[in-house]
């Protein structure tokens, strides 16, 4: 199978079809229609085996996190999906894995209304790239700069469970039953949540190295700091069956690949926030507030406040 009949099964058809593509696959490069009033949101994360990914990982999740990573930034910028690009480098055409990858990508692909509008095949050790456009209107894209001291701090869905089932993955263990190996697999870009943040949130991050880590980066050149609660942390009653109460918390601050997201909201518009969790698909919990002196901090179970590096959460199991 040369590139090009490898190009037409297994990728120019399968995604969304938008009447915003002017020319999608086939030609030199794609024309697309922004709509009037929109900016365009782009983005672009690459998966490389071994890296991001072990390399027995099913194909098709492959495919679908590939295509997730990206959404989820868009997510946290709160824009919607668009358009796609997909530029991989594979060592064989396998048929099989082809056919895997390419059912997880457009997958997810189906369910955000996007259209695979190009890409790039060669021959090379397993790399995928993807790009992601989104759209916004104008003006209303969510940053990371912007938390106040006194802002509430929330994370989406359960952070930890994809670390947790990655180990789980590099055990052996790959039934996508255990839903933590599911959330590692297939985890869900928050797109509506972002889109129901317009206009309330003042940062938003995607937590894709881990909630410390990404938290850090909403407190960066503000001069702010913040303080979690660690009984807050809203851990998935599928982590705590496999791990302990010390375990699954440290996976929940440390543990990487949730793609879920991290956001603060000024005290005035919290009550805007139960019309956001309804929007959002998944579980929106309040883990901490912004305050005025910078670093991160932690009130622990006992109420006591100690100090936490952004890397790591060993201190406390
Ligand atoms: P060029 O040589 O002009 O870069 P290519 O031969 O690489 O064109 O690609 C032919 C067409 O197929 C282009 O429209 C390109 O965007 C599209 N394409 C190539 N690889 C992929 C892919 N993996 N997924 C989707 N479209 C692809
Ligand atoms: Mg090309």
């Amino acid at each position: 199978m040369d590139e090009f009949a490898l190009i037409r099964r297994y990728f120019a058809s399968g995604g969304a079809a938008r009447g915003d593509v002017v020319l999608g696959i086939g030609d030199d490069a794609a024309v697309l229609r922004v709509p009037e009033g929109h900016e365009l949101v782009v983005t672009t994360d690459n998966l490389v085996a071994g890296v991001h990914f072990p390399v027995t990982l099913d194909a098709e999740s492959i495919g679908y996190r590939a295509l997730a990573a990206n959404l989820s930034d868009l997510a946290a910028m709160g824009a919607e999906p668009a358009w796609a690009l997909l530029a991989i480098t594979l060592p064989e055409a396998d048929e099989n894995w082809l056919e895997r990858f390419s059912r997880g990508f457009f997958r997810l692909a189906l369910q955000h209304h996007v259209a695979l509008v190009g890409g790039n095949v060669a021959h090379g050790p397993l790399n995928i790239a993807v790009t992601a456009h989104g759209l916004i209107p104008a003006g209303a894209a969510l940053k990371r700069t912007g938390a106040q001291p006194g802002d509430a701090i929330f994370v989406t869905g359960h952070p930890g469970d994809a670390a947790a089932g990655l180990k789980l993955i590099q055990s052996g263990h790959t039934d996508l039953r255990h839903a933590c190996v599911q959330r590692f697999c297939f985890p869900e870009p928050r797109i509506a949540a972002g889109v129901a943040l317009r206009g309330v949130a003042s940062s938003v991050i995607d937590v894709s190295d881990g909630l410390l880590a990404d938290l850090s980066h909403l407190l960066e050149g503000g001069n702010i700091g913040a303080t979690l609660e660690l009984a807050a942390l809203p851990l998935s009653a599928d982590i705590l069956r496999m791990e302990t109460l010390g375990a699954a918390r440290e996976y929940a601050l440390s543990g990487g690949d949730d793609y879920e997201l991290c956001f603060t909201v000024p005290q005035n518009r919290l009550s805007q926030l139960d019309a956001v969790a309804a929007n959002s698909g998944c579980s929106v919990t309040r883990i901490g507030t912004i305050d005025a002196e910078p670093g991160l901090r932690m009130h622990d179970a006992n109420g006591v406040v100690r100090g936490v590096n952004r890397a790591g959460y060993r201190h406390f199991s």
